[in-house]
């Protein structure tokens, strides 16, 4: 077992910024990067899990149904977040890979196909406010909504989206393997995109709901977990602000949990983007973790080591 632990979470737009169109090689390069950082901290001793996000890739592969729905059945989103692991995890095994040998760390490196449980009756199924796909028009979006059932929101200056149930998680079905795999010395990545939201139904059978659970609540689950020390979790913005995009907009360094929670409950940091982080800081805070992070994918290492980023701590 190695002697500190972190867990990592990458945001979406580390692997695929909004502007770009998508292409595996615009991905690859992005994940390369993340991957360098990621194999630095590693060569700094720590043992690393990784976990991500996976909204613009779900969104492509929830398109890509749309247009191809009159040939072949459309998957449901279920379906549709455990390819998008698949292929993100792909990408970022093989890329960690040769970072890490490059970087002189000789460990494995294991993606882990990851279902996470959520609660049937999670007050979320009530309430769908995840965007998740692509951008539209507000034609089109009264078009899909007419013809599809979703339900679209419009995002300020930006044009409308599909919204889904966002649950929150209370478990990992492949919490043992994870551990394995970590304190045999891999560096593991999993529960991409949250993890694939399933509930348990009589007899303990699973079965995929209709929903995305925030990634950043999953990091948290697999930081108490692995007993991770850190918790890292990279976004595009280098700090957490106060009167985020407003006049008097104040970047935080440090911050403890009081603060923190104080920050929230004054609608700092909304539900489906800062919100989340933050809670999940909280959560592995008074869970026992040392140190929660909120940086810039590009300052992972120096945040780790305190030099950037938001600090948030007990
Ligand atoms: P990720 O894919 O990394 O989870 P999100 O979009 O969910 O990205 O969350 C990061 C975004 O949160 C930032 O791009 C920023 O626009 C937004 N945000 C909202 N409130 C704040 C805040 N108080 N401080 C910093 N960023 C904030
Ligand atoms: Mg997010």
């Amino acid at each position: 077992m190695p002697g500190k632990a972190v867990v990592i979470a990458l945001g979406g737009n580390a692997i695929l910024q909004h502007r770009e169109t998508g292409t595996a090689e615009e991905q690859s390069a992005n994940v390369r990067r993340a991957s360098r950082q990621i194999a630095a901290i590693a060569a700094g001793g720590y043992g690393v899990v990784i976990t991500h996000g996976n909204g613009p890739q779900v969104g492509d592969i929830l398109l890509k149904n749309e247009i191809a729905k009159d040939i072949l059945p459309p998957m449901p989103l279920d379906v549709c977040g455990a390819e998008s692991q698949g292929m993100i995890g792909y990408l970022l095994q093989q890329s960690m890979q040769e970072v890490l040998l490059a970087a002189g760390v000789d460990c494995p490196v294991a993606t882990v196909l990851t279902q996470t449980l959520v609660e049937g009756n999670d007050p979320a199924f009530g309430r769908p406010e995840k965007p998740i796909g692509p951008y539209y028009t507000a034609m089109q979006a009264r078009k899909l909504q007419e013809e599809q059932g979703w339900r679209m929101v419009q995002i300020p200056g930006q044009g409308y989206r599909r919204v889904v149930p966002s649950p929150r998680p209370i478990g990992l079905v492949e919490e043992e393997a994870i551990v394995r795999l970590f304190s045999a010395g891999a560096v593991v990545i999993a529960a991409g995109g949250g993890g694939v939201p399933v509930v348990a139904g009589p007899g303990g059978i699973l079965r995929g709901v209709e929903a995305v659970v925030d990634k950043d609540y999953t990091a948290a689950l697999l930081a108490q977990l692995v007993g991770a020390d850190d918790l890292l979790i990279l976004t595009d913005v280098e700090r957490v602000a106060l009167n985020y995009g407003r006049p008097g907009q104040q970047e935080i360094h440090e911050m403890t949990v009081a603060e923190a929670r104080e920050h929230l409950a004054a609608g700092q940091f909304p539900p489906g983007s800062m919100g989340p982080k933050i809670e999940a800081a909280i959560g592995f805070l008074e869970s026992g973790g040392e140190r929660a992070t909120i940086a810039s994918l590009e300052q992972a290492s120096s945040a780790l080591a305190g030099q950037a980023g938001t600090r948030i701590c007990r």
